[in-house]
């Protein structure tokens, strides 16, 4: 199969890369990577005050200007929070995105997580990838399959446990630490998720807490480091033709292995 220097992070919600993945994202487009953002959900439950249509612009646009921090494409939300089903129709139009994309490394969501619509939005962009290069499997809209290898990774749930607190280890733990504040800047950039959590849990709680999951990722790394970013990297059948930690080979030793 053919590489492509493409890298792709999926997740349910707008600003989840953002929270769970973006570090890591960042220092693939430093390494020449081509880099996208795509949110399954379009975020419509994430507000207190706006309607429904409201929300969804403010959050389609967060998005792309959370994405643009990085020089990264971002690709709007297909169904509404709480509708994120792993069903025929919106498997077709997610494998649809990832074979427009074309990508040689996917972060996602963990299989594992305290959201129905994270858990779903993972097995979503796993069978994506499974089916990028099957003909028969049909996509809305219709495109052409894909025959790059895909190294596929899940990002930790959130607090390291999953829904019935099992704790969840990380395989990998990526330095993320020069990556720290341009995170926390694309974090920013969801300014009504803030604004809505800065009333119910004080300010800039949000960001806080993004950087304590990322200090005790960095502790977790064999070689301690500041901040880390965690994950565990999926089986490459079906995926990829040879069974590689192409994440590792492209950060070299910004990733330890646990
Ligand atoms: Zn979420």
């Amino acid at each position: 199969m053919a590489d492509s220097r493409v890298a792709l992070a999926t997740a349910a919600h707008p600003d989840d890369v953002e929270f769970m993945m973006a570090g890591t994202l960042a220092l693939l487009a430093d390494a020449g990577y081509e880099c996208h953002i795509f949110t399954i959900g379009n975020g419509n439950c994430g507000t207190a005050s706006h309607t429904h249509e409201e929300i969804i612009r403010i959050r389609g646009q967060e998005g792309h200007d959370a994405a643009a921090v990085i020089g990264a494409t971002y690709h709007n939300g297909l169904v509404n929070d709480i509708e994120i089903f792993y069903e025929p129709e919106l498997l077709r139009q997610v494998t649809a995105i990832v074979r427009q994309i074309q990508p040689e490394i996917v972060l996602t969501q963990s299989p594992q997580d305290y959201m129905e619509d994270h858990q779903n939005s993972c097995r979503l962009t796993v069978s994506a990838c499974f089916t990028r290069g099957m003909r028969n499997w049909i996509t809305h809209p219709w495109v052409e399959p894909t025959l790059q290898d895909v190294f596929l990774y899940h990002c930790q749930p959130y607090g390291c446990i999953g829904p019935l607190r099992e704790q969840i280890l990380p395989a990998i733990v990526v330095d993320v630490t020069d990556k720290i504040d341009v995170k926390e800047e694309m974090l920013r950039r969801h300014a009504s998720q803030k604004e809505w959590l800065d009333v119910s849990q004080g300010k800039d709680a949000y960001l806080v807490a993004m950087r304590e999951g990322c200090e005790i990722m960095g502790q977790m790394a064999p070689k301690p480091v500041k901040y880390g970013e965690g994950f565990r990297q999926h089986l490459h059948v079906g995926h990829s033709a040879k069974d590689e930690d192409r994440l590792s080979t492209v950060l070299g030793d910004r990733v330890q292995r646990l």
